[in-house]
């Protein structure tokens, strides 16, 4: 038996005793951050930091990831979450209107939809950005919920299971009925802590492996085999 059938095999055995599939944004829907790079977007949260008087905390936070200095700043400054989180916010919803779409993401979130299961997208990205990349993709109706961050969420992202919690409670499912598309080990590690199955989507050669680690229940290259085992 090859490796792609028995990713398809596992896929199956995830997938029938599912009634909820929770599907993690930058990566599995869309590369956010293609127009507008998160090096960038951390620049400007850094920028905000420093200009609130706290240039050592914007130091001891240096990352190109946004969403990292979120948490660290949680951490580490959390009086200054609010207006970093908006800065991050801000630029998330211009960055989604140049977002790439992912290969295969309409098909399984309307594929998904039509088989009767709910569809979530469970995000570390601003929950207005996630709502207005859908809005312009023609996609709002099809997707039963969105839990993503909120500007009081910085504590609680990914891997923190609040937004599973969140996404299963709008569609009234147990964690055992849900399971988890994502192509980051802290999806991974949400999805176990959680109580669901995780499924890594590695859209980049190295996802593969670190996925793997991460302790995902199959691992795909390509959004394909989910949506034909849907
Ligand atoms: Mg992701």
């Amino acid at each position: 038996m090859t490796e792609h059938s028995a990713d398809q095999r596992r896929l199956r055995e995830i997938l029938t005793t599912k009634s909820c599939v929770m599907l993690d944004f930058d990566g599995p829907v869309c590369a956010v951050f293609t127009g507008l790079a998160a090096s960038t977007v951390a620049a400007r949260a850094l920028d905000a930091i420093r200009h609130a008087g706290y240039a050592d905390l914007a130091q001891r936070c240096e990352t190109n990831d946004p969403l990292e200095l979120l948490s660290l700043l949680a951490a580490d400054g959390p009086e200054l979450v609010e207006d970093v989180e908006a800065v991050v916010r801000s630029s998330e919803i211009e960055a989604v209107s140049s977002a790439a779409p992912t290969p295969g993401a309409v098909e399984l979130i309307e594929r998904c939809h039509a088989s009767g299961r709910s569809l979530c997208i469970v995000s570390n990205n601003a929950d207005s950005a996630v709502s207005a990349y859908l809005a312009e993709h023609g996609l709002t109706d099809p997707v039963d919920a969105i839990a993503a961050r909120r500007p009081d969420d910085a504590t609680y992202l990914k891997p923190d299971t609040r937004l599973l919690q969140r996404a299963a409670e709008a569609t009234g499912t147990s964690p055992a009925a849900c399971t988890l598309v994502g192509d980051s080990p802290s999806d991974v590690k949400a999805a176990h802590a959680f109580g669901a199955p995780a499924i890594g989507y590695a859209n980049k050669p190295d996802k593969f492996e670190r996925l793997t680690n991460a302790g995902a229940d199959t691992v795909t290259e390509q959004l394909k085999p989910i949506t034909s085992t849907l």
